[in-house]
């Protein structure tokens, strides 16, 4: 690894731990029109998340729970990654922030969201990663059934 490399990782694991120390927008929306609860067995990660959306547009988004540093760091720069785009938007963004988890960079910057992108040197972290995305994607999509809940 060269140098630069080693600087992004050590910016990546900060970002990371800020926003677990100090998650944003951690409370329930009191009049949220969307939620959904999302469980990720493999790591114990529980979380539900609050959207409140007027004419197809996040408006606000939050999130309550309790998980692993990497699960309550992506929900948090979630919640401020989806406010203000469309419900359409969002799906976009959903697929780009799997794409980032997973397997190819999309072809543009993805801003703050880039620091997800350093969980996929631990395969066994991108399930906390992706568990926020994938309850919103429920809640945007107002489905009955998460994937994983109690
Ligand atoms: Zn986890």
């Amino acid at each position: 690894m060269d140098a630069s490399q080693a600087d992004l990782r050590e910016l990546y694991q900060e970002v990371i731990f800020d926003h677990n120390r100090n998650p944003r927008n951690f409370r329930r929306l009191e009049d949220a029109t969307h939620y959904a609860l999302g469980h990720n067995p493999l790591c114990g990660d529980k979380l539900t998340v609050y959207l409140k959306v007027v004419d197809d547009i996040i408006q606000e988004a939050s999130f309550l729970g309790e998980g692993c540093a990497i699960s309550t760091a992506s929900a948090s720069l979630m919640t401020e990654a989806v406010k203000g785009l469309t419900l359409d938007e969002f799906e976009k963004l959903y697929g780009e922030v799997h794409q980032l988890l997973t397997e190819n960079h999309p072809d543009h910057d993805m801003g703050k969201l880039e620091v997800l992108s350093g969980v996929r040197e631990f395969p066994a972290r991108v399930k906390c990663a992706s568990l926020a995305w994938h309850t919103t994607h429920n809640a945007v999509n107002q489905l009955s059934e998460t994937a994983q809940t109690e």
